[in-house]
């Protein structure tokens, strides 16, 4: 028997232990399953689990599961899967990430927003948005420096295909929790700084297996787990 059910409750419960220690509300807190490495079947059982919202980072792999999923969708569903693109984006790939997510966290140049949104389909809700910071500043990170954040937010926001809705970090990994929180509540600041500005944002992606308390304890709205639901990736 396959431990995706009881690998999700344990997820919730982390989740609701994380948020009520920080007076918050676990709603306030999407479950995003990232299931790149797995196949569709783990998507369906997730799914019929309960779980609502996947994230991918290839793109390849991604349109073939999504297609493998849509077509063996259980009728019992409240609603059909939603799916995050996690991963880098090359801008020769970026017209079948606007037509197939519904959310892309990942966005760090002004280029490939203006491709995403001229290239979402007008039948299709807006593309909703988080833009990628580099908040570890770690050269080989990707993601906006910190100090060119605001010009790129501006701009992105007054795409009209686009919603931006926040930001996403990919912190350098440590074991450290006073360590984990202080990145945490940079990428919350940040937020904040762009908030007063008058953009209305609403969103904080940060929180990986290893981590998710403590992004949680700094206002995380969407956290993104993989292994702690799926099991270890092989990469083969
Ligand atoms: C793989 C991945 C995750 C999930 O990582 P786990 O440690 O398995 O929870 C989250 N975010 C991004 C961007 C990823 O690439």
């Amino acid at each position: 028997m396959s431990a995706i059910p009881q690998n999700l409750q344990a997820v919730r419960d982390r989740i609701a232990i994380a948020a009520q220690s920080a007076g918050r509300s676990p709603d306030q807190v999407l479950l995003l399953a990232v299931s790149k490495t797995f196949g569709a079947d783990a998507v369906l059982e997730a799914l019929q689990a309960g779980q609502y919202a996947f994230g991918e980072n290839y793109l390849q792999e991604a349109l073939d599961k999504m297609a493998t999923v849509a077509a063996a969708l259980p009728g019992n569903l409240k609603a059909p899967p939603q799916w995050h693109f996690i991963g880098p984006i090359q801008s020769n790939k970026t017209r079948h990430i606007s037509e197939h997510f519904d959310w892309v966290h990942t966005v760090e140049r002004i280029k490939i927003a203006q491709r995403l949104s001229d290239q979402r389909p007008s039948t299709l809700p807006p593309l909703q948005i988080c833009l990628q910071v580099n908040i570890s500043a770690e050269a080989s990170k990707s993601g906006i420096e910190p100090d060119q954040l605001s010009a790129l937010a501006h701009a992105v926001s007054v795409l009209p295909r686009l919603r931006l809705r926040g930001l996403m970090a990919i912190p350098e990994a440590s074991q450290n929790l006073a360590q984990q929180a202080q990145t945490f509540r940079q990428l919350a600041l940040l937020l904040e700084r762009l908030r007063q500005d008058g953009l209305e944002l609403d969103t904080l992606s940060m929180g990986m297996s290893a981590d998710m308390t403590a992004a949680i304890a700094e206002g995380a709205t969407i956290v993104r787990i993989g292994s702690a639901i799926f099991g270890e990736r092989n990469y083969e």
